[in-house]
């Protein structure tokens, strides 16, 4: 990648600023980029009054792509608690998806070689799992009219034929981008409940329509409480999984604990063609370890490869990226966070694996 791109970097709280700096490093390897910082969340209130600013939409709206640390901690949780119409961290966060207009959330489930002791799951069931979760995210029934009546509840799920569209692009999209970097075959399954519920009968026959758009692409249909079982019991088989975002909230959780470790999974946040995606660990700002230089960065740089590979189109430097925390994990270098007790381990701060992630690159 020749060309300087911006990245807007938003640190947040808590171990956010360690791990973004980290990241910052490992990045700087990768490419020619003009990082520019920001305040997000509580250091934003503290600074500011507010979670998030109009200049910091505007810088991130203007950039190539936003990576992300981290928000909340106790003393704005404090705050809140004293004054409920006090400003809260996480309001920087869904601030910021919504102003940029990220209707597609993206997580990898690739458990690494050297962690695959961490899951809870037997090693023989999840080796070789390298999935894909895209969850609709501005939709369904988290958006739809709720209330109440008396001793009667509501809340509306629909979706419209344009959303069903958007999401399903971005899945076959991903589908074929990982099966280049793979050498492998792309196929999607598009999960709904198709048997009972209208919006899901749209969904599939949507996405079905899609895939038209996509020859080179293998389409599957499955119901999410088959796809809850078959998750834990055949979890390989996936390639990418897209859904709608009630069941890809439920999913992507599922999923993540196939890894068993918080600290190594990233997300990104993605909206139409031209808007810069926002990427972060799924983890929050850690306040119980922050400042202590024991944070696990690598949740941070693996978000910073998907930021390559789906924010920047560089899938050649994400994969470097990911094989160097691949090689790093393998070497038995691991943060407190990840330890197994296996005799191979060190246990190691921040600067120690990213001295490693940088010598990994540097090779
Ligand atoms: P958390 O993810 O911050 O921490 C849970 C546990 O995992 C803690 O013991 C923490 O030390 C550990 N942990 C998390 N990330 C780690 C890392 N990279 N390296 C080493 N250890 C790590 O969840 P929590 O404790 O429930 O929440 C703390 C704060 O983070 C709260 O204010 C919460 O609202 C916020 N939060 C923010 C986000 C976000 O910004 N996306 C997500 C979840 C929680």
């Amino acid at each position: 990648m020749s060309e300087t791109r911006t990245i807007v970097m938003l640190p947040g709280d808590g171990i956010g600023p360690e791990i973004v700096a980290a990241t910052r490093q490992v990045l700087e390897l990768l490419g020619s980029f003009e990082f520019i910082d920001h305040l997000i969340g509580g250091a934003s209130i503290d600074q500011h009054g507010r979670a998030l600013t109009d200049e910091v939409v505007e810088t991130c709206r203007s950039a190539d792509a936003v990576l992300l640390g981290a928000v909340g901690g106790p003393s704005w949780d404090a705050a809140v608690a004293r004054d409920p119409g006090a400003p809260r961290p996480e309001q920087g966060l869904l601030g910021i998806r919504r102003e940029l207009g990220l209707y597609a959330n993206l997580r990898p489930v690739r458990p690494a070689a050297a962690l695959i002791e961490s899951s809870p799951l037997k090693p023989e069931r999840i080796e070789g799992t390298d999935l894909l979760v895209v969850r609709e995210l501005t939709g369904g029934i988290y958006f739809g009219d709720s209330g109440r009546s008396g001793e009667t509840a509501h809340d509306d799920c629909s979706y419209s034929v344009p959303e069903i569209e958007r999401i399903a692009r971005v899945a076959f999209e991903a589908a074929l981008q990982r099966a280049e970097s793979r050498g492998s075959s792309p196929r999607v399954t598009s999960v709904d409940k198709a048997n009972v519920l209208e919006t899901s009968r749209l969904w599939r026959e949507t996405v079905k329509r899609v895939a038209g758009e996509f020859p080179e692409v293998e389409l599957d249909h499955m119901l999410v409480d088959n796809t809850a079982m078959q998750l834990v019991s055949r979890p390989t088989d996936f390639d990418v999984i897209v859904t709608e975002n009630l069941f890809g909230d439920i999913l992507s959780d599922e999923a993540a604990m196939l890894t068993g470790s918080l600290g190594m999974l990233p997300s990104a946040s993605i909206g139409d063609d031209g808007t810069p995606g926002l990427f972060e660990p799924v983890h929050g700002s850690a306040p119980d370890i922050a400042g202590q230089g024991s944070a696990n960065p690598l949740a941070t740089m693996l978000s910073a490869a998907m930021l390559l590979r789906y924010g920047l189109g560089d899938g050649e430097a994400a994969d470097r990226l990911e094989r160097a925390v691949d090689a790093v994990l393998g070497s038995g270098l691991r943060t407190p966070d990840l330890a197994t007790g296996a005799e191979d381990e060190t246990p190691a701060g921040t600067e120690e694996v990213t001295a490693a992630v940088l010598a990994e690159l540097a090779r």
